[in-house]
């Protein structure tokens, strides 16, 4: 650390509030040393109070960009000159890259998503697919899984508080991409066993599964799932959810946590500031 960092040295700052307990630093910074860049990290304590002097700073500073995530990944988009259209479909931005002033937002959980199926040689392009929840997890996979092709996105959500954000997914896949999408409500127990039936992935990004809810899952049954399907839980800790444990008990083929999403997310943000792919395995086999 000490020979990397000089009068040179890029700044990326990472501006969300509690974000102490994060892994991106370590994953970032790993990735700068392993490649020789000379770029740093740093995580910063960013309530929606402090955000616009946090945006100011990276203009005023030169930053050449930063992470945002909780409660700013909304709040930011009035403070940023543009938006990739992914990132303005979902309506969030989780990466923010300043080219010479000009502060462009991007949302890289839904490509970092597809990317992590691609890692396993996966391709959903042209299926069906089953996801529970809608809230920014959700909404940034529904959103990129239909503008790179998957056929057909049913959703299911609680009526909740984000019950109004599932409606808005599924009007902007059915108005702007080739997807057809669809809203269910968790409740519809009957409803989500046949359309998982006839889906290639099962995707789940409520969180149910991480504490305090790690004892529980969705789905209990485990003839609601097909060998030849994909289980993907957003969930990263613990490493093995309560529905990854129901996949497994009916054998399904690919099971997935949320590391790879995790991973790829961080990895389409590194890509966009430094020009240059992420070194995912070296990552990967450092951190988990
Ligand atoms: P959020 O609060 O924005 O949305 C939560 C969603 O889950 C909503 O749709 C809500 O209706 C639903 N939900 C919450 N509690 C529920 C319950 N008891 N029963 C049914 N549905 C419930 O959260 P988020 O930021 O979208 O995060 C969701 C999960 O995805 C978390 O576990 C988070 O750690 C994970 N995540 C993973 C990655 C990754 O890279 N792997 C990235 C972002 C989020």
């Amino acid at each position: 650390m000490v020979e990397r960092i000089d009068g040179h040295t890029i700044l990326i700052g990472l501006m969300a509030y509690p974000i102490r307990h994060s892994m991106s630093p370590t994953m970032h910074n790993n990735a700068f040393a392993k490649l020789g860049l000379n770029y740093a990290y740093l995580a910063f304590d960013v309530t929606n109070k402090e955000l616009p002097g946090a945006i100011a700073a990276i203009r005023s500073l030169g930053m050449r960009g930063s992470n945002i995530s909780m409660p700013n990944k909304q709040k930011v988009i009035p403070l940023l000159d543009k938006l990739d259209p992914a990132a303005e479909m979902v309506g969030a931005v989780n990466t923010i890259v300043n080219d010479n002033g000009i502060l462009t937002g991007y949302t890289t959980d839904g490509t970092g998503f597809m990317q992590s199926l691609a890692d396993e040689n996966l391709d959903i392009r042209g299926e069906k697919m089953t996801l529970a929840g809608a809230g920014g997890a959700g909404t940034a996979i529904a959103i990129q899984a239909a503008l790179d092709g998957v056929k057909e996105i049913t959703i299911f959500n609680a009526q909740d508080a984000q019950w109004a954000q599932a409606k808005k997914n599924v009007a902007t896949i059915n108005a702007q991409t080739k997807c057809h999408a669809t809203l269910y409500s968790l409740d519809e127990q009957a409803k989500l066993r046949s359309e998982i039936a006839e889906s290639a992935i099962y995707c789940d990004a409520t969180g149910v599964g991480m504490k305090p809810l790690q004892e529980m899952s969705l789905i209990t049954d485990s003839t609601f799932f097909r060998k030849d399907m994909i289980v993907f839980d957003t969930v990263y800790a613990p490493r093995e959810t309560k529905l990854m444990q129901v996949a497994q008990q009916a054998g399904v083929a690919h099971v997935f946590n949320g590391l790879g999403m995790m991973l790829e997310q961080g990895a389409q943000a590194f890509k966009l500031w430094t020009g240059v792919a992420m070194p995912v395995d070296y990552i990967h086999e450092l951190l988990f």
